[in-house]
């Protein structure tokens, strides 16, 4: 048995669904688009290191092959109530510290390949879909995402840098999508895929939710014409996945309960996020976002948004109390939600704010949200 061979057996052993192996040239096309589209991922420079990242051995001198792990986190279902809310990925607990990829599993294989005499060093910042796609374990689809065969496109990729040289692979496999597929790209809502294999990352829903005013360099906050079509996604975003026919066969397998996700998902609605207090994010809330929203805030923040864009008048009782929050954020984004449902009920509970806020920022949301009604 070959090393890479034994490297793969030993992965597939742990759990994961694939492994391959790349070469560490820099990925010319992930540097043309970042110089081509710098102004969209201008706020990821400092915080993923993209540019250094795309070239793995200025990154790390001594790398010689990307070793890339497959974990395919579609494997128990999702309670219904939680999908259109919070993408698959983040229900997976799939990047939590202890767990999935990143937990036990992941420090086995890397002792394992320290005791074949390999020096290994993992980076979550090195480009994952690329690094996988050159190893050959899938192609990129029009939406982004990169699809494996036989599992799809709700996969996640661990890569790592060693320093021997296991013959990797430095193919760029075109894409698999059928001609006439557009599917991704015309069921985005917010034109955030605006071409074939390009997405604008300040027009995705996914990343508003959880970068606008939370990450460093990032917009501080939502465009109203994104908020209006973010329906009920209060974190992440799964439409240009869930349309796509590369996927359609593993949507339709009937899977093995979560029972975690099956004993939260009664609590995990609309009112109760918005209204949450802090030991709600902690204990129910915050062990499904590994980190990515770091203050509850932002997170009631997008369910307002979400209750504005039901257009259900009942919301309206959630948002007069959420009105009172100490947090002018949460106050703001009330504001325009009550706007958004509108209707006399809406104008009177915007026009009591009127009277009682201070804070400028809410009271201009609440002048706009006024105006149009
Ligand atoms: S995740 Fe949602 S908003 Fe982002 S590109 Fe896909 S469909 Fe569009
Ligand atoms: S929806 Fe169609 S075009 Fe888009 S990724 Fe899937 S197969 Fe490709």
């Amino acid at each position: 048995m070959s090393l890479t061979e034994e490297i793969t057996e030993y992965g597939l052993e742990l759990g994961f669904d694939g492994v391959g192996f790349a070469a560490t040239d820099p990925f010319d096309g992930l540097l043309q688009a970042l110089q081509e589209r710098g102004e969209g991922y201008r706020w990821a420079e400092g915080l993923l290191q993209l540019s250094e990242a795309a070239a793995p051995r200025v990154l790390m001198p001594g790398a010689r092959t990307l070793i890339v792990l497959v974990y395919d986190y579609h494997k128990l279902a999702f309670p219904p109530e939680l999908l259109g809310m919070a993408g698959r990925v983040y229900l997976a607990r799939l990047y939590l510290g202890k767990t999935r990829i990143f937990g036990s599993r992941l420090r086995l294989f890397k002792k394992f390949l320290e005791q074949k005499g390999m020096t290994v060093e993992v980076r979550r910042t090195l480009p994952d879909r690329q690094a996988a796609v050159r190893a050959g374990l899938g192609t990129f689809g029009r939406n982004t995402f990169v699809h494996v065969p036989g599992h799809g496109s709700f996969v996640a990729f661990v890569v790592m840098a060693v320093d021997a040289d296991l013959g990797g692979s430095s193919d760029e496999v075109s894409s698999r999508c059928p001609e006439d597929c557009n599917r991704c790209i015309e069921a985005c809502p917010t034109g955030a895929l605006y071409e074939p294999f390009k997405m604008d990352p300040l027009r995705c829903i996914a990343f508003q939710t959880y970068s606008a005013g939370n990450f460093p360099g990032t917009p501080p906050d939502i465009p109203p014409e994104i908020r209006e079509k973010m329906g009920r996604w209060v974190y992440g975003c799964d439409i240009c996945q869930e349309v796509c026919p590369r996927n359609r066969r593993r949507l339709r397998q009937t899977l093995p309960p979560d029972a975690y996700l099956a004993e939260i998902a009664p609590h995990f609605t609309l009112e109760n996020l918005l209204l949450m207090d802090e030991q709600f994010y902690r204990s129910r809330v915050q062990p499904l976002l590994y980190g990515y929203i770091w203050e509850k805030k932002f997170l009631q923040r997008n369910a307002a948004i979400a209750l504005g864009n039901s257009g259900d008048e009942a919301a309206l009782k959630h948002l007069r109390l959420s009105l009172g929050d100490e947090e002018p954020l949460v106050r703001r984004y009330s504001a325009w939600a009550a706007g958004r449902i509108g209707g006399g009920k809406g104008r009177k509970l915007l026009e009591r704010q009127l009277k009682s806020e201070s804070d400028p920022g809410v009271l201009s949301e609440i002048r706009i949200a006024l105006e149009k009604l």
